[in-house]
């Protein structure tokens, strides 16, 4: 192992220092509750600590215990985390609570293979509970941690790697003290997030630059060593606001794939071997709507994680409402449109028509 064992004592008392006197007031800080923590890590996976904050709020004011998450909808559950991103998060948080309700009497499970077999937990979400709200010593290794320890120790491993995880994890095990799992965790997550930050660390400021390897040799700004993902594929996409009498038809995604579920405009590839208005008016014959106008009123793009859709926003005017609705479909007006929850790419399409601000 490539980290400095008599440094171990010195980087476990300097870090829970700093963070009792540094650590930031967030609201799942404010009470020691295992579901609290739950909610708060996994709204935060890939999301800013500003961002999720209103949305934690509003979700734990309207679910306050485990029951009340389980007994309610998923509709309802998807709502409230509609701009969050990343929905798969809440349909497999809500997944996880129902089985915490029915086989642990909505207590989340202190044991760490019962914990980690909930739908959606993974080894990151596992240390950060069991470590935070249960006080054990488990690693919570995430991006801010690995960065961390990536300089600390100046390790030159490649963090996009699973096997530099599972090393990382190995060195978390070494280094988070028998007293106090939960606040060095988050010691070091609150370090990571605020003085090791990615681009321009705050060395001088850092309670362990004084055996920080990465400052030492003035690497802190080369480290960690990260191996550029394959850019998302590109695909570009014809979004259909069909529209007739100011109502608009809103389609649920199928129940598998990106978004699923998630409300959303009509939505197919764009054909690029037909011309842009033939795609418009085939599309338009085949499920019977007879178009009295149509306009391609916006152009813009949406990255997700592995997908970048360009996105062209066609606006269609029916010149009578079509005989049946097609399947998973309804007509809404601006009224009830707030109803229902849309992700990012569509509300930002919703925007553009006036339905949403
Ligand atoms: S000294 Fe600099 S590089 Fe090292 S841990 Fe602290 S902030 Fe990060």
């Amino acid at each position: 192992m490539e980290i400095i064992q008599q440094d171990i004592p010195y980087i476990q008392d300097a870090l829970l220092e700093w963070y009792q006197a540094n650590k930031r007031d967030l609201p799942w800080r404010r009470q020691s509750n295992a579901y609290y923590t739950l909610v708060s890590e996994i709204m935060l996976q890939q999301t800013k600590v500003a961002t999720v904050i209103p949305y934690y709020e509003r979700f734990i004011s309207r679910f306050p215990t485990a029951h009340d998450l389980a007994t309610a909808s998923d509709d309802d559950v998807v709502k409230l985390w509609e701009g969050l991103g990343y929905y798969s998060r809440a349909r497999n948080l809500h997944s996880a609570i129902k089985e915490v309700v029915a086989t642990y009497n909505g207590t989340i499970p202190m044991d760490k293979g019962e914990i980690s077999k909930l739908k959606g937990i993974g080894p990151y979400t596992t240390g950060a509970v069991l470590s935070i709200a249960y006080n054990q010593k488990v690693p919570a290794v995430d991006g801010n941690v690995m960065r961390v320890f990536s300089r600390i120790f100046a390790l030159e491993d490649d963090i996009a790697k699973v096997s530099t995880r599972k090393k990382m994890e190995s060195i978390a095990e070494e280094v988070i003290p028998d007293h106090s799992p939960g606040d060095f965790n988050q010691a070091l997550m609150e370090l990571g997030a605020t003085i090791c930050t990615p681009k321009s660390p705050q060395c001088l400021f850092c309670p362990v630059k004084d055996v920080c390897l990465a400052y030492e040799k003035g690497l802190e700004k080369v480290l960690p060593i990260k191996k550029k993902a394959k850019a998302p594929e590109k695909t570009v996409i014809v979004m259909y606001a069909l529209s007739f009498n100011a109502q608009l038809l809103v389609q649920k995604r199928p129940s598998t794939g990106l978004l699923a579920n998630m409300w959303s405009l009509p939505t197919e590839d764009r054909l690029e071997e037909m011309p842009f208005d033939n795609q418009i008016e085939e599309y338009c014959e085949v499920n019977g709507y007879s178009a009295k106008i149509f306009s391609d009123i916006y152009q813009y793009e949406h990255i997700f994680s592995h997908r970048h859709w360009k996105i062209m926003l066609v606006f269609v005017e029916l010149a009578n409402k079509p005989d049946f609705t097609p399947k998973r479909s309804i007509w809404v007006d601006k009224h009830t449109i707030s109803d229902f929850a849309f992700p990012k790419v569509y509300l930002k399409a919703l925007e553009q028509l006036g339905y949403r601000n």
